[in-house]
C-alpha cells in the first residue's frame, strides 16, 4: 500500500518529530498557530486519524478523557498517578512485552504497529499525602 499523506498531515508529523513529547490535538491547534501554520480543529483531527490508522502515530487516552498524541514508538510505557495525574515513563528496557510482540509479528500475521502497557496508582507524593491525611 502507497502512502501518500495529505499537506496537513505532514505538517502535524514535522512538529511532532519536533516537540519530540506527547501533545494533545488542543496543544497541536496552539502550537501550530504559534508557528504560523493553523490548521482547523476538525484538520487536525482528521489528520491525526489517518496518521495513526498508518501507524505513524500513536494515541494515550488519560484517565480524564484527554487524547495525547506522538510519533509511534516500540517500547514506551507509563505508570500514572490517579490523584495528580502525573506520567512516569519506563525505561525501555524495562518492557517485557517487547519478545511476545516479536513473536506475535511471525505467528499471527498481523501486523502491529505498536503497543501499550500501563500502569496505575499514586505517585509517591501523593502516598505521602495520603498518610498525613489519613493520621
Ligand atoms: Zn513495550
Ligand atoms: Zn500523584
Amino acid at each position: 500500500m502507497k502512502l501518500s499523506r495529505t499537506r496537513s498531515q505532514e505538517t502535524i508529523l514535522k512538529l511532532l518529530h519536533q516537540l519530540g513529547r506527547e501533545i494533545s490535538a488542543q496543544e497541536l491547534y496552539i502550537e501550530l498557530r504559534q508557528a504560523n501554520l493553523a490548521l482547523g480543529l476538525a484538520t487536525i483531527y482528521r489528520a491525526l486519524e489517518a496518521l495513526k490508522l498508518s501507524g505513524t502515530i500513536q494515541a494515550r487516552l488519560l484517565g480524564n478523557g484527554e487524547t495525547l498524541y506522538s510519533i509511534a514508538q516500540q517500547d514506551r510505557h507509563h505508570m500514572t498517578c490517579l490523584q495528580c495525574g502525573t506520567s512516569i515513563a519506563l525505561r525501555e528496557e524495562e518492557c517485557p512485552v517487547h519478545a511476545l510482540e516479536a513473536q506475535l509479528r511471525q505467528s499471527a500475521q498481523f501486523e502491529i504497529y505498536y503497543h501499550t502497557l500501563e500502569f496505575f496508582g499514586l505517585c509517591s507524593p501523593c502516598q505521602q499525602e495520603k498518610v498525613s491525611v489519613g493520621s
